[in-house]
């Protein structure tokens, strides 16, 4: 590699001007350097290891090999250079279970990093591990995923492992771990079914975990978990799960298997899994393994030199840089055959080049096209070009990712960043065509009437998720102490979530209208304010009640799942409607619907509604009878905020 011996690499972190020879920010290092080989990492046999790391910017490489996860001392083995700035070495004797680091000597400067493909680790991510990864299954581990005929059939429940169970009346034995909410058969107060069984109970057809890689030792110490909480949005090592879950975090297999369990537990009660992702940033620019093998590498920098901070943490990946991207990619497609994940929700996707989203969703197609992609497509300022954001400005090159619909959120409920900001349902009746663009799966419906999306399956509907005030408490802060208005508007939000085109979101314990006392960004409040609390579900069974029966009006009409952009336009008709309210009807058998009409009335209104109903035939009632006094003919009168449907059989 002639080029490479002429090099004269001089780095400092994060300095652009300081290299000479190829720049590590030119294309030019890309051209010489990317690796495109699948043999990254440590390659387990019980005959020997084979090691490859690529640190092209390093003059010398070495394994070291540990008995421990942490403390003794290392053994360290010289490795090659090898072709396009990778280092190699095959090691004759079984290392099974060994722990395991690398050192670059870059510059003058020793650095010490864990392997970013290690698939195992020790205690709070700080060695990887070689694993035979055979031996992490757990029994009755196997391939078979839910059935799941069209993306668009999914109903996803975003939740945190530790919440699940971390309450003391959660009946789990392992709490705030993934046994915990692996557990079948826990009961909370007054026998109220908890954790894994309240879940399947609810008719979802998948859960999004918040964040289970590895996170920062700074947000939850693996060996004293109890003493902190953390969402986990600060990525440490991306190919291994978090240890704090795990019953034994010294044991570098506890956290496999028992994440394995929990997936296998949740398809074995035919829900699916999807999982968050942060490949826009990471947990801290400078001391990240990335950082430590080839400083500059991996992250965005400003013209002057300083980390690009677009994830507004400090330091934002380059994910169109091919080893960055070629990384992201074997990560994605180790958590989907490894431990049959079933969909990834990317953190921030906006920060992410559409290129690299695209051959995402290409890898995946080749595995499984049943898996999901989603992300936060927000407009954000990085240093991409606006044309290569993945954002939902640039959803047309983005087919079958789901873009969370922000715009359909704050029509709902009012802005999620100003309290008293009341919404739709909070009477605000002028944002009636912001939730109708959101009803028709936000795609081009009509010249007023347009969003963002291609297809219906582009749009992920929610007023709830872990960011921002719960529901509860947002619509507290609108509605202020009378307890049954903000329950009004609670059941209508969600109501309007379930039956709008597109995949519909809810966050855990929206459905017993979960508090966290007020608290805007829980990410690391206490579990007091993050637990599910059991009693609360106890007492709101009616509510829990209420989102079963929308979860089963949507799943037993297909009306609600169009598959495509052309179908909504044909058989969605909005229809005149008091103030304060949405009505519409999908006609015509709708989505291969059994019923050939219904009549969707969302009725923002305290007061009572005289209407008129489109001559379709004999309406009768589906949902919400309760606020209704009469049906006669084409007459409705309604009264109170609410959801009413009817249907023509
Ligand atoms: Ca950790």
């Amino acid at each position: 590699m002639a080029v490479q011996q002429e090099l004269d690499f001089d780095i400092d972190y994060g300095s652009p001007s300081a290299t000479r020879g190829i720049s590590v920010f030119s294309q030019e290092f890309d051209a010489h350097f990317a690796y495109m080989g699948d043999d990254l990492g440590a390659v387990y046999t019980p005959d020997g290891t084979s090691f490859r790391l690529w640190a092209p910017t390093a003059s010398q490489a070495r394994l070291v090999l540990y008995r421990e996860g942490e403390g003794g001392d290392g053994e360290e083995l010289p490795l090659e250079r090898s072709y396009r700035g990778t280092w190699a070495l095959h090691h004759t004797s079984d290392l099974r279970n060994r722990f395991y680091t690398y050192k670059v000597l870059v510059g003058e400067q020793w650095n010490e990093a864990v392997d970013p493909y290690a698939k195992a680790l020790g205690i709070n991510g700080d060695r990887g591990v070689i694993v035979d990864m055979a031996a992490t299954n757990p029994q009755g581990w196997n391939k078979v995923k839910p059935p799941l005929d069209d993306s668009i059939d999914t109903i996803i429940y975003e939740l945190h492992v530790r919440d699940m169970t971390s309450h003391p009346a959660s009946g789990a034995v392992h709490k705030g771990k993934y046994l915990g909410l692996a557990q079948a058969g826990t009961c909370g107060p007054d026998g109220v079914a908890t954790g894994l069984d309240h879940i399947a109970s609810l008719g979802i057809t998948h859960v999004q975990l918040l964040p289970i890689y590895d996170y920062s030792t700074l947000s939850v110490d693996e060996r004293t978990p109890e003493e902190r909480y953390n969402w986990g949005y600060d990525p440490k090592n991306y190919n291994a799960p978090e240890g704090s879950y795990a019953v034994d975090p010294y044991d570098p297999l506890s956290r496999i298997r028992e994440l394995k369990q929990l997936i296998q537990a949740f398809h074995d009660r035919g829900i699916r899994v999807i999982m968050d992702v942060v490949y826009n940033h990471v947990y801290d620019g400078y001391r990240i393994n990335f950082t430590k093998l080839v400083p500059g590498y991996y992250l965005r920098y400003t013209e002057n030199g300083e980390l690009a901070d677009g994830s507004f943490c400090g330091n934002e990946t380059a994910s169109e840089r091919q080893m960055m991207r070629k990384f992201i990619v074997d990560s994605i497609l180790h958590w989907a055959q490894e431990y049959h994940i079933d969909g990834f929700r990317f953190d921030l996707m906006g920060l992410h080049d559409v290129e690299t989203m695209q051959i995402i969703r290409q890898s995946l197609d080749r595995l499984d096209p049943s898996i999901l992609m989603l992300g936060e497509g927000w407009a954000m300022e990085c240093e991409l070009p606006p044309q290569d954001r993945a954002n939902q400005g640039n959803a047309p090159r983005l087919k079958r990712i789901g873009q969370f619909n922000d715009h359909l959120r704050n029509a709902v409920k009012g802005s999620p960043f100003f309290g008293p900001d009341s919404g739709f349902v909070g009477g605000a009746g002028y944002l009636g065509d912001e939730v109708r663009k959101g009803v028709a799966g936000a795609i081009y419906y009509n010249d007023q009437l347009y969003s963002y999306a291609s297809e219906p399956d582009q749009t992920i509907n929610y007023v709830e998720c872990h960011d921002n005030y719960t529901l509860w408490d947002k619509l507290k802060l609108v509605a202020g102490r009378d307890e049954e208005t903000v329950k009004a508007m609670h059941r209508l939000s969600t109501a309007i979530v379930m039956t709008s085109q597109g995949i519909p979101f809810l966050h855990a314990g929206q459905e017993f209208m979960r508090t966290k006392q007020g608290v805007e960004n829980s990410y690391q409040s206490p579990d007091t304010i993050n637990w599910m609390d059991w009693s609360r579900a106890a007492k709101r069974w009616d509510d829990v009640e209420f989102v079963r029966q929308l979860i089963k009006l949507r799943r037993e009409h297909p009306a609600f799942r169009m598959k495509t952009a052309a179908d909504i336009r044909s058989h969605l008709r909005f229809e005149a409607a008091p103030e304060q309210s949405v009505a519409y009807t999908l006609r015509d058998y709708a989505g291969g619907d059994t019923s050939r009409h219904l009549y969707i009335l969302y009725h923002a209104c305290p007061g009572d509604s005289c209407l008129t109903l489109p001559e379709l035939g004999q309406w009768q009632l589906r949902f919400g009878g309760e606020h209704v006094h009469s049906l006669t003919g084409n007459r409705l009168h309604v009264y109170g905020i609410a959801m009413v449907v009817l249907e023509v059989l």
